[in-house]
């Protein structure tokens, strides 16, 4: 790297107490739901991102003691010397790349249930948990208090005794007793450790001192601290106490990486906060009140952006969490000047989404993270074509784009014929609609590949049919034809069609998204439960229409709540105008009215409706592949050899599943099929059983 390189000051060494991060690029800690689950996976998943530049790579959260037991999350596990083993393999994969490992200790108090070691959950005071379960906490006692204290020191010497370099100690997510003490909103304590705001810091400077203590200058301490709640002041406010904690903890860490809470705060989704850097105006204060580092996130994915957090010297290293899943080499790409192989994050949170479903990280845009280990997945690196004979792919969405672009790295020449202008299909076109914009990068990054490249060939304003395919001499053909939605409101719950619709105006969300749009009063059926009901229902009543919201389920887009979103969905449904009504399903409609019956009860109302939006399900656009598949004696004249369906056409599914449909084609062209089908039956089953 070149003085004159605008992004050298990213590559300059951070000291970290008495370990040295090689550049600025700092993985803070992510759940990926592998954990102690998939040790084997997590490992290579965490490798990967050193080799892709990172300099410290951290775990997600690490359980450090039974009563800390997140079950049935698959977060990390130090509970005693049986984790041994696995937290090697972690650290040895990020060692091997010339990583700092860091360890995010955890104690979760009652937002954990405890519900696989049945103990009662602990806390300041008897809380209830946080996710509606029906388990309250014990308060714990100044006995429990110093046994904690020795649970944490313990997990600290294990940890360095498994080569990590930087233990945390962990205060943020409205997820750890350690911010649970510090707020008064839990801790209603009359001891030592409740009341003024030094006694309820007193457990994390405790704990703090304590982990400096045991890890004695072979590991950094690091204090990841939540520096606003967002929740005035029932909460931790960055120019109120949490701007007194950090004066008053300024030089005990060796590393500050602050954040806001909780999670959903924390993880705002590009349809909630658009610009990268949305922490800042929070997190700025704290360098100036200590001297030590501080790493700090927002979905950073320019350079530029990263640049201007160290020029104005409101951050030492840029955390990433998402942005290091999306672009496991995001790093090495700034370091080497190949800016436009980012990958960047969409901020669309289905990474987040695997992790509360407890299944191996899933993520939009990266369709190899999670599978590392599964299927031996690289993000950069891909098998080398076997024959090399040029291949078809017909549809230019995601997954037609991604098995054309993976292709063409494999080395095959590709052609890639779309029947619309625009290049993109849904990622384009749910692109339009309020807050989606970001998902036009899943076309973009593959596109920008794909047109630069000698040998693709890209025909927009294509509509192949049968006849087309078979006369064009490939002999490898791809179909990537997608989806339409359903107009007659059959779906999860309704298998029937609504009746009447033969009156009624319908529009479906293809017709909206290609600007063919209502008026007046506007019912959007949303039996699907994802993002596109509620992101229709916005726009329609920005547009100025009258719209209702029904959905079968209790809230609506009730799926969000896996990407954190629901909430702030819901708010801002409500806060534009648009009517709720859950619980209900649109079982008739005449034109003017449609009719509601209760899910439950069968009860019906009327509400007005000029024109039905359904919502419900989608039909795969598998006619040209059904064409070609039912003639193969065609298919032999034609020469051939190959034909395959994939992505939304094959099975209608998320953006993600149509990436990875495509990926998975991709790689699975002209391999064993043996070899490919032998990664579906491959897991980590637990052979060692503790204690
Ligand atoms: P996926 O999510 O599986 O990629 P999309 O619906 O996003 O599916 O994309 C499918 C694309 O295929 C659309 O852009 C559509 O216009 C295109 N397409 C469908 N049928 C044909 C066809 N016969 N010839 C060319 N392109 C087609
Ligand atoms: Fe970003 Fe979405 Fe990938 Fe998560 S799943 S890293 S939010 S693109």
């Amino acid at each position: 790297m070149t003085a004159e390189n605008p992004y050298a000051v990213l590559f300059e060494p951070v000291r970290i107490g008495p370990v040295t991060a090689r550049n600025r690029f700092y993985q803070v800690p992510h759940c990926a739901g592998l954990g102690h689950v998939s040790p084997r996976a997590n490992a290579v998943m965490r490798g990967v991102k050193a080799e892709g530049g990172w300099a410290v790579v951290s775990t997600e959260e690490a359980e450090i003691h039974p009563t800390s037991d997140l079950s049935p999350a698959r977060e990390q596990r130090i509970w005693d010397d049986a984790d041994r083993t696995h937290l090697e393999w972690l650290t040895e994969a990020v060692h091997a790349h010339g990583a700092l490992a860091a360890v995010e200790l955890v104690h979760n108090g009652f937002h954990c249930t405890n519900f696989y070691t049945r103990v009662p959950p602990l806390a300041p005071a008897p809380v209830p948990n946080d996710a509606r379960q029906p388990v309250q906490a014990r308060r714990m006692d100044l006995a429990d208090i110093r046994a904690l204290r020795r649970w944490h020191a313990d997990a600290v010497r294990r940890a360095v005794a498994v080569g990590f370099d930087i233990v945390y100690v962990y205060a943020g997510h409205d997820m750890s007793m350690l911010q649970h003490m510090l707020v008064t909103r839990y801790n209603d304590r009359s001891d030592a450790y409740g009341g003024s705001l030094e006694n309820r810091v007193r457990l994390v400077r405790e704990i703090l001192e304590d982990a400096r203590e045991v890890a004695d200058g072979r590991a950094a301490v690091a204090f990841r601290f939540a520096v606003e709640e967002l929740m005035g002041a029932d909460g931790l406010q960055h120019d109120g106490e949490a701007r007194d904690i950090v004066g008053m903890l300024a030089e005990l860490p060796d590393l500050w990486d602050v954040n806001i809470s909780g999670w959903p705060n924390d993880s705002q989704t590009t349809r909630l906060a658009p610009q990268e850097g949305y922490q800042a105006p929070y997190t700025a204060f704290v360098k100036a009140l200590t001297s030590k580092p501080v790493v700090g996130v927002g979905r950073y994915t320019s350079p530029d952006a990263m640049v201007a957090q160290i020029r104005q010297g409101t951050l030492d290293l840029i955390g990433s969490a998402r942005p290091s899943i999306a672009d496991p080499f995001l790093p090495m790409k700034i370091r080497e000047g190949r800016l436009a192989e980012i990958r960047e994050c969409i901020g669309c949170n289905v990474c987040v989404a695997s992790d509360n479903l407890c299944v191996p990280i899933r993520c939009t845009q990266n369709p190899t993270v999670g599978e590392e280990w599964r299927r031996g997945w690289h993000p950069e690196r891909i098998e080398a074509a076997v024959s090399g004979e040029p291949v078809l792919v017909v549809g230019a969405g995601p997954a037609g784009l991604e098995c054309a672009d993976a292709l063409l790295r494999r080395g095959y020449p590709v052609t890639l014929a779309e029947a619309s202008a625009t290049l993109g299909g849904r990622a384009a076109r749910e692109a339009r609609l309020p807050g989606l914009s970001s998902w036009v990068r899943v076309a973009d990054h593959r596109l920008q590949h794909l047109r630069e490249h000698a040998n693709a060939d890209l025909y927009p304003v294509s509509p192949l049919t049968a006849g087309d395919v078979l006369g064009f001499g490939f002999r490898h053909v791809f179909l990537a034809t997608g989806a339409r939605w359903r107009r007659d409101g059959v779906g999860g719950h309704g298998r029937n069609p609504i009746r009447g619709l033969d009156r009624a105006h319908v529009f479906s969300p293809d017709d909206i998204m290609a600007a063919r749009l209502p008026a007046g009063d506007v019912v959007v059926y949303d039996d699907e439960h994802g993002y596109l009901g509620g992101a229709l229902a916005e726009h329609l009543q920005a547009q100025g229409c009258r719209v209702a919201l029904v959905t079968p389920a209790a809230e609506p887009s009730v799926w969000l709540h896996n990407t954190l979103e629901q909430p702030a969905v819901h708010k801002r449904l409500l806060e534009a105008g648009v009517r709720l009504h859950p619980h209900r399903a649109v079982t008739a409609v005449d034109g003017r009215a449609a009719e509601l019956a209760c899910v439950h009860t069968g009860r019906t109302e009327r509400v007005a409706c000029d024109a039905l939006v359904p919502v419900t399900e989608r039909v795969p656009e598998d006619g040209l592949y059904r064409a070609l598949a039912a003639d193969p004696d065609a298919l032999e004249r034609a020469g051939i050899a190959t034909l395959r369906i994939l992505g939304d056409a094959d099975a209608p599914g998320s953006l993600a599943a149509a990436v990875y449909a495509g990926h998975l084609a991709a790689r699975s062209f002209e391999a064993d099929p043996a070899e490919v089908e032998a990664a579906l039956f491959r897991r980590e089953m637990p052979l060692h059983v503790s204690g």
